[in-house]
């Protein structure tokens, strides 16, 4: 199993209300679809193609074929397209739908999806700020699966500061796609960057543009966004060649390379848009590869909880304590790997739920100012929270496994090193901080309000239900020492309020995994009875074990610690 379908159709139906985006029946025949697929033709290559790393072979990157074959039966099911509107050759599914089916095919094989996901992502964001001709050019064929694309923001020198972006586009004319530019720099880690399972790729990729003195603008405000394909449209290749392949701890399947751009006479590119604005452009992108690196962490926590749940049924060892002789019983019934379970069952359903809430949001905040900002509010958390814990419940799988858990002929060990990017990948834990308690928080705190206007209507509703009493007055203490936190920070002269910004991230991220936790056992109450048993014990214990850690994290903020900006270099 990849994921539990009944509490996935729990979290559309029961919670998120998902008919209200799109009909029952086309939401369960487009999980029926993934699950089988992700089953059939992604998990079947899931250790083949972390053996088979991609080979870089006379300048073309060769990755295992069997990654090309699942993907063309991607493309053939629609899966591409399913989330672009029928005006663009899609299904017009809500992005709700596709973020879940996007879940089984990450907990099946996350290197093989990333390919989609990128693409998906590239193709929206030229249909959102491209012209019709770079629509019909470049989007087009990616949303129809026989072209992937790419990102390309990171250089060498430049990683979570794309401020020093170095990569120059240099004016070449005018064409029916728009202002053409060549483009000379260097791109590193760029996932997808090439590969041998697609016609053609479209890079899009962060340039400045020299001023008139010849040199590039500084910060961000100089950087514009270009398409710059692969294969030009006469169909011959374009300055840009593989550097070389990075070989990676997981996710090996996504062909990592660093790319040069421009090596000959300049890479060509046509501009998105208007000049100095690519930052922007490329945050729809990011904001959306936030939320899937979201969901891919979940996923893949969650696939190695349910093989642990089923190793600790299967694996006989030991009696209960005080019990002398007899068979030794399953791991499960030992109260200490019962606590290994929950913790992790409150971390991937937890993850999956935080994501498939801001998934909605997606659907809505379009045309919803609100939605919009609770959104906002809520991308650095659905980026970070389910990549920290998702990792951390990989870890227990391992633990659960015991010493087959360290081998590599269970999937458990893959599992947590695919998952090990993702802390690290789409702005790092430390960036979402920044950008947590920096643009969403203290410079706008119209998000801050919704959120804090939705907690204190669970905790009402949850003050209601026999059982839940304790934590909804919990909850409501752990928001007001949240917000008497950031009264705090915004005392704070400067940039001091940035020094805890990841201790506060974590603090913020657990209350708001408490507020999801005691939503859902709150919907749950009318749900099926074992599930609603499974999502109590486990809200139970996130209520129990988990926001328990958040006070110290908090007293930590308040009390404006300079234990680290204050700790010299040398001392390391
Ligand atoms: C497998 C993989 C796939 C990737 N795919 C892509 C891709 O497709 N396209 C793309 O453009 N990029 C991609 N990246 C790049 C990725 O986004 C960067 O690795 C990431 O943004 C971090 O940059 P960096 O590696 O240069 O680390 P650095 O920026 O050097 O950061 C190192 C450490 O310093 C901390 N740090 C840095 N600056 C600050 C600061 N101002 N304040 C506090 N702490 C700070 C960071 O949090 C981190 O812990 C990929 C990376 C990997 C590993």
């Amino acid at each position: 199993m990849l994921l539990n379908r009944r509490d996935l159709d729990f979290l559309l139906h029961d919670w998120l209300k998902a008919e209200t985006l799109a009909d029952r029946e086309t939401v369960d025949a487009i999980l029926d679809l993934s699950e089988k697929l992700a089953a059939e033709a992604f998990l079947s290559h899931y250790k083949q193609s972390d053996v088979e790393e991609p080979r870089l072979e006379d300048g073309q990157v060769r990755i295992c074929p069997a990654i090309g074959a699942a993907l063309a039966q991607y493309a053939e099911l629609g899966l591409f397209s399913a989330g672009f509107p029928e005006a663009q050759g899609g299904l017009g599914l809500p992005y709700l739908v596709c973020a879940a089916s996007f879940a089984f095919f990450a907990a099946a094989n996350v290197a093989t999806a990333a390919y989609p996901m990128l693409t998906v992502a590239n193709a929206r964001l030229i249909a959102t700020f491209g012209s019709e001709a770079q629509f019909a050019a470049f989007a087009a064929p990616q949303i129809t699966g026989r072209w992937f694309g790419t990102m390309c923001l990171s250089e060498p020198q430049a990683g979570s500061s794309l401020a020093d972006v170095r990569t120059c586009a240099v004016h070449d004319g005018t064409d029916a796609l728009g202002e053409r530019y060549r483009l000379a720099g260097n791109k590193m880690w760029i996932s997808g960057g090439d590969q041998d399972a697609s016609e053609n790729i479209v890079h899009l990729v962060l340039a400045k543009v020299p001023g008139p003195d010849g040199t590039l603008p500084e910060g961000t405000a100089g950087i514009s966004l270009f398409i710059v394909p692969k294969l030009l449209p006469d169909g011959t290749r374009n300055d840009v060649s593989v550097a070389g392949l990075n070989h990676k701890m997981g996710y090996r399947g996504t062909a990592n390379c660093l790319l040069n751009f421009g090596e000959r006479d300049g890479a060509t590119g046509w501009m998105v848009g208007a000049p100095g604005q690519g930052l922007r452009q490329m945050f729809q992108m990011m904001n959306e590869a936030r939320i899937g690196v979201g969901i891919g962490a979940a996923a893949l926590g969650y696939r190695s909880h349910l093989l642990s749940a089923r190793y600790a049924r299967e694996r006989l060892q030991g009696r209960p304590v005080g019990q002398r002789g007899g068979a030794p019983v399953a791991i499960i019934e030992h109260p200490d790997v019962r606590r290994m379970l929950l913790q992790q069952k409150a971390y991937v359903e937890g993850a999956l739920a935080l994501c498939l809430f801001c998934a909605r949001l997606v659907d809505t905040a379009e045309h919803d100012a609100d939605d919009a900002a609770l959104l906002g509010l809520l991308t650095p958390v659905a980026k970070t929270w389910p990549s920290e814990h998702g990792l951390a419940a990989n870890d227990i799988a391992i633990q659960i496994h015991g010493g087959y858990g360290y081998t590599r002929d269970f999937d458990v060990e893959q599992l947590w090193r695919d998952n090990r990017l993702n802390p690290i990948h789409e702005g790092t834990t430390g960036i979402q901080a920044i950008d947590l308690v920096g643009r969403k928080i203290l410079y706008d705190g119209a998000g801050l309000e919704l959120l804090g206007a939705r907690i204190v209507k669970t905790a009402e509703a949850a003050g209601g239900v026999p059982g839940l009493e304790a934590h909804a007055y919990a909850l409501a203490a752990a928001w007001q020492s949240v917000t008497a936190t950031i009264e705090v920070l915004r005392g704070c002269a400067g940039v001091s309020a940035f020094d805890n910004a990841t201790p506060f991230l974590h603090a913020f991220g657990h209350v708001v995994m408490a507020w999801l936790w005691l939503d859902q056992a709150v919907a749950a109450e009318g749900a099926d009875a074992e599930l609603a048993e499974g999502k109590r014990h486990a809200c139970r214990f996130f209520f129990e074990c988990e926001l328990p850690k958040v006070p110290p994290l908090l007293a930590f903020v308040t009390s404006r610690s300079e234990v680290a900006a204050a700790a010299p270099s040398r001392i390391f």
